[in-house]
This record gives structure tokens, C-alpha cells and sequence, in this order.
């Protein structure tokens, strides 16, 4: 099995609580309109990777979490199930960015949606409404989307999780990015050299 993968960041500070390995899938079925990531919607080949070399690449970072975001996750439930609960077992965290409510993806029958509900600790859902849109909430873009704790791991009085949207900036090979502030896009390229 592989996953369609739009981009990894192997430690960002602005996808959830503490460092975090994330990873955005290629691919998603809704078409919010202002979505901060439209190059990720086409179901399109990007790039193949495994859910076992997640789940490594995720253990050697060093890191609190990992965060799946897109695209959308559940599109690809069974492999990021698969690297969730692996990555669970080496006690990392599992922080998801759904377009799906809660509600939506607890009706869905398919039993790969429910097991990486089952491995999900805080779960971020519902579709980006720019009519809504806000900078408010920390990780969150548009005031109808909820932060779910699915598990005990997190606690809602977590200072981490509060608070005003952070950015990270990142210059690679000529090319900058920013990650983390959903009102700007959650992964914007702004130049390649
Ligand atoms: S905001 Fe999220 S759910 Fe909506 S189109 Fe963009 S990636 Fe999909």
C-alpha cells in the first residue's frame, strides 16, 4: 500500500502541540472555496510513500506528534491508519486536520475511517469557511471548525493549543514556504529560485 503525499516537514512547531512530523496528502474530494492549500485538492500522483517509511521517518525526528493534513486525510484512511498506529506505538501522538465533521466521519461505514478515528488524539474538523474565517484559535482557520480531544493524551487547558495562529517560515533549495497559519494557507510556496 501507498500514500499520495503532497509534502513532509519533518519537524514543524505550527501543525499542533509541541514538534511535530507532518505530513500533507494530495487529494481531497471538497472544494471549500479560499481552502489555503488548492494545490493539494487535484487527485493527482504526487509522491508514493510507504506508511512504514512514515512511521520511520516520524520515530527518528524526534519528535512529540505527528500531524495529517492535506488534501484530506480520510481519502486515504487506510494507510494514514496504518501510520498512525504506528506511530502510537512509539508513543508519538496523532494530530488530524479533517474537511469531515466528527459527526460525518462517526456515521461513515468504512471500518479504516473508524480505526484512524481510533488512533487520532485531536482531531481538527470540519470545511474551511471563509465567511467564518478567523485567526482567533491557534491551528484552527474558520469559527465553524471544532478541536476534538478523541483521546486523554491532551488536555483542553493545554497553553499550546491556545492562543493566536503562529507561521513558520522555512527557505529550502530557493524556495520559502509557510506552514501554520490556516488564514494565509496552511503550506504556501511563495518563490522557487
Ligand atoms: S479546506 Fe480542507 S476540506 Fe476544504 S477543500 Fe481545502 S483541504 Fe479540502
Amino acid at each position: 500500500m501507498t500514500l499520495n503525499v503532497a509534502l513532509v516537514v519533518a519537524a514543524t512547531e505550527a501543525e499542533g502541540p509541541g514538534r511535530r512530523y507532518a505530513v500533507w496528502v494530495q487529494g481531497c474530494p471538497m472544494r471549500c472555496p479560499g481552502c489555503c492549500n488548492p494545490e493539494m485538492l487535484a487527485d493527482v500522483p504526487a509522491e508514493a510513500r510507504t506508511p512504514e517509511s512514515l512511521i520511520q521517518e516520524a520515530k527518528a525526528a524526534g519528535v512529540e506528534g505527528i500531524s495529517l493534513l492535506g488534501g484530506e486525510p480520510f481519502a486515504q484512511a487506510a494507510g494514514l491508519a496504518l501510520v498512525a498506529e504506528g506511530v502510537r506505538r512509539a508513543g508519538l501522538s496523532v494530530m488530524v486536520f479533517s474537511g469531515y465533521t466528527l459527526a460525518e466521519l462517526r456515521a461513515r461505514p468504512e471500518p479504516e475511517v473508524a480505526r484512524l478515528l481510533a488512533a487520532t488524539d485531536l482531531l481538527v474538523d470540519g470545511r474551511f469557511e471563509a465567511s467564518q474565517r478567523s485567526a482567533r484559535r491557534r491551528f484552527i482557520g474558520s469559527e465553524n471548525q471544532g478541536l476534538h480531544f478523541l483521546s486523554d493524551r491532551y488536555r483542553a487547558d493545554d497553553p499550546r493549543l491556545h492562543g493566536p495562529q503562529h507561521l513558520e517560515l522555512r527557505l529550502r533549495g530557493g524556495e520559502l514556504t509557510i506552514n501554520g497559519w490556516p488564514v494565509l494557507g496552511a503550506r504556501t510556496r511563495i518563490g522557487r529560485g
